[in-house]
């Protein structure tokens, strides 16, 4: 019998869970477009409604400065987008934001600043604070938890930081959430940014949660939904799941950080000699991004896959595509050894027995790149 596959990739996407697979099957069974006045339309109306006051409870937000997108990508850019219209004149963003963003600046914001990190992979607070000088009142972007490496970034030291020079802070929490509190009053942030899929939710949803008096005029014009701040039809049933999705995920910080950070830490005993990255600084429980020289990612991913075990080299985000790690160049990580990067993380149907049949594929993988990892000592 086939063995069944080991799915280590939750950072990329993570399966749905059953409460929001459960949420969804129902708002399609409900139907309606919510902006309608008969019954379906208003039943559609509550769903959304009901979705936006628990997304709000687990970001301790209010219910009203919850804008629901498509997913973190739109969120980033209506963030930018709303700052910039409403008159923000500069913006820093940290070297190792996701691509989401990256990429984005570069159409939102041409000639934005970008904060360095250090070896670790966290932002260096010497070098904000150079930034800020240069460019007070400015709307800055620090991640919470980064998407490769799981470095948690020192958003409190980061904020008294902005809110001194008069800016604004942006936190995208995409992969913190479920993992550590996500909680917009405590980070001080203006503009807070979640996503459905990557907790457990299905793939089409996320947020932007606005801090108050966070400054935002809308970008886009059209219908009224979302308060005319994220005009078209919203994506009832996406958006359903969602909400059962941070519920959930907010409900396990009781007890998911102890059990993840467990396997990550039984994965990461056995690795031998790889190079583990940001493991001297605190990150999420349940990501590993590590490295054996010599064996390339794209070799390992490859037999990882034959052996039924899905992990990623570091961001998987751009269409199957392994390329070289702009995280790991920002923090000074050779070239040769980034490539070799493989990352593994958990999520909520994670068990021991998936570290442990990761672990068994990887050495296998090794083994059979034995002459290749010999021949390049
Ligand atoms: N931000 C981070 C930190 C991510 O890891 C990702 C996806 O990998 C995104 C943003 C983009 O999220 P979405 O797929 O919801 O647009």
């Amino acid at each position: 019998m086939a063995r069944a596959r080991i799915y280590c990739d939750y950072n990329a996407g993570a399966p749905v869970r059953p409460e929001a697979c459960e949420a969804v099957m129902q708002a399609l069974a409900l139907g309606g477009n919510p902006s309608s006045v008969h019954q379906a339309g208003r039943r559609a109306k509550a769903l959304i409604e009901g979705a936006r006051e628990t997304v709000a409870a687990a970001l301790g937000a209010r219910s009203d400065n919850i804008i629901f997108t498509s997913g973190a990508t739109e969120a980033l850019h209506l963030a930018l987008r709303a700052a910039r219209a409403a008159g923000v004149q500069r913006f820093i963003f940290s070297a190792i934001e996701h691509d989401a963003l990256a990429e984005g600046a570069a159409h939102v914001w041409p000639g934005a600043d970008v904060l360095p990190v250090t070896p670790d992979g966290v932002v260096d607070l010497a070098a904000l604070d150079a930034l800020l000088a240069q460019a007070p009142g400015a709307l800055v972007a620090v991640m919470l938890a980064n998407n490769e490496t799981g470095a948690i970034q020192p958003i409190a030291d980061v904020a008294r930081r902005v809110r001194e020079a008069g800016g604004l802070l942006l936190v995208d929490a995409a992969q913190a959430v479920g993992r550590l509190p996500v909680d917009l009053q405590a980070l001080d942030a203006a503009y807070l940014i979640v996503s459905s899929h990557k907790i457990g939710g299905p793939p089409g949803a996320g947020a932007l949660a606005l801090g108050p008096g966070a400054p935002f005029q809308a970008p886009a014009s059209g219908g009224g939904q979302e308060r005319g701040r994220r005009p078209g039809t919203e994506n009832v049933p996406a958006i359903s799941g969602f909400a059962a999705a941070i519920a959930a995920a907010t409900r396990g910080l009781s007890s998911e950080p102890a059990r993840l950070s467990f396997l990550r830490d039984a994965l990461e005993a056995e690795l031998g000699n790889a190079a583990i990255f940001a493991n001297r600084v605190p990150r999420v429980c349940n990501t590993s991004l590590f490295a054996v020289a010599g064996l390339s990612a794209e070799t390992a991913l490859i037999g990882l896959d034959l052996e039924g075990v899905a992990l990623s080299s570091g961001a998987a985000c751009s269409s199957g595509k392994v390329r070289g790690s702009r995280v790991l160049a920002a923090m000074g990580v050779e070239r040769a050894l980034a490539q070799c990067a493989l990352r593994a993380s958990f999520g909520w149907a994670s068990t021991e027995d998936d570290a442990a049949r990761l672990l068994a594929a990887l050495a296998t993988v090794r083994t059979r790149a034995r002459p290749i990892l010999e021949g390049a000592a």
